[in-house]
């Protein structure tokens, strides 16, 4: 099975029916491309990043270049993968790093998207980096968040910052604390809430202006699809995120998440989650995302 449940099977099929063709017509290529939008859209993804994805495919495919091509077919999976790539965003987006530490990078997101998780994830992959990182809980409106936190550092074997009181407050002595003893980058797990209120956005605004920040990241689950591209949109709009880190996309995800974020706000998927332990964190990079979506 494909990475994403039925994308990849749909543009396999239909990339073998034009192999079998031979030689393309231009309605060939199509009715291809009608095949295409079809399996993207029930993928999920983002109705007019589909439309405007088929309409690049189309320009460039359409032409007699490609149809008189030696191998028309080859041509075109070529084609939609480059365009592929280029709607994930191309390059590989790594992490801002401080010139002078420590960086600082703060993890915002919903309730349940892997917030928590992703920040011990990202500490245990810096630490292995050679980094010395800081995690710090902010998320002061359940006491469970903070416990969790502090299991996940004692299992990596990373320092937890945490103090009662309010999460500004917090995220500011932890600053202090990681310029006193060393720490180079200090990673802030925020509040989630259910959804998206303002008293949710006015205090992460406030925890921006006042740690400044090296990343925002925004952490939603690969799962709740378009849902995950509405939030980041809210963030960015919001905050001005640096990128998106997409979780569970072990799971029974569709693609339209991972397909639709960078093109619709702009903003960068620079992690991906591909399982509960720690170190299933990777860094995204959209050319072997394609590749995998091709299968
Ligand atoms: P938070 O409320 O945003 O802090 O979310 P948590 O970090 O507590 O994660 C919620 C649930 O999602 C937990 O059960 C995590 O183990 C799980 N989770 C987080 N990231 C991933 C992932 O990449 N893959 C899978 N399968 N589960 C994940």
């Amino acid at each position: 099975m494909g990475l994403f449940f039925g994308l990849t099977e749909k543009l396999q099929e239909v990339f073998k029916k034009l192999r079998n063709k031979g030689k393309l017509t231009e309605e060939d290529v199509n009715a291809a491309l009608r095949e295409i939008r079809l399996a993207l859209l029930e993928a999920d993804v983002n109705y007019k990043v589909v439309k405007d994805f088929i309409a690049r495919i189309k320009e460039r495919a359409v032409g007699q270049e490609v149809i008189q091509s030696l191998s028309p077919a080859h041509q075109v999976v070529k084609i939609v993968r480059d365009e592929l790539v280029s709607l994930m965003g191309g390059q590989s987006a790594r992490l801002n790093l401080a010139p002078k530490p420590p960086t600082v990078v703060m993890l915002v997101g919903l309730q349940g998207s892997g917030k928590t998780t992703t920040a011990a994830k990202l500490a245990l992959s810096l630490k292995k980096q050679g980094r010395r990182p800081l995690l710090v809980a902010a998320d002061v409106y359940r006491p469970a968040a903070v416990k969790q936190l502090q299991v996940l550092g004692e299992q990596i074997q990373v320092p937890v910052w945490s103090r009662p009181g309010n999460p500004v407050e917090i995220a500011a002595s932890a600053m202090h604390e990681a310029n006193h003893k060393g720490y180079d980058v200090v990673i802030i797990d925020t509040a989630g809430r259910l959804h998206i209120n303002e008293e949710l956005m006015q205090e992460l605004e406030e925890i921006k202006a006042r740690v400044k920040p090296h990343e925002v990241l925004l952490v939603v689950d690969a799962m709740t699809g378009q849902d995950a591209v509405t939030v980041a949109e809210t963030f960015h709009q919001r905050l001005g995120l640096d990128g998106v880190v997409l979780t569970k996309l072990d799971g029974d995800t569709r693609g339209g998440a991972a397909l639709s974020i960078r093109a619709v706000t702009g903003c960068p998927i620079k992690f991906v989650g591909v399982g509960e332990k720690l170190d299933m964190l990777e860094p995204f990079h959209p050319d072997r995302m394609a590749d995998r979506i091709l299968g």
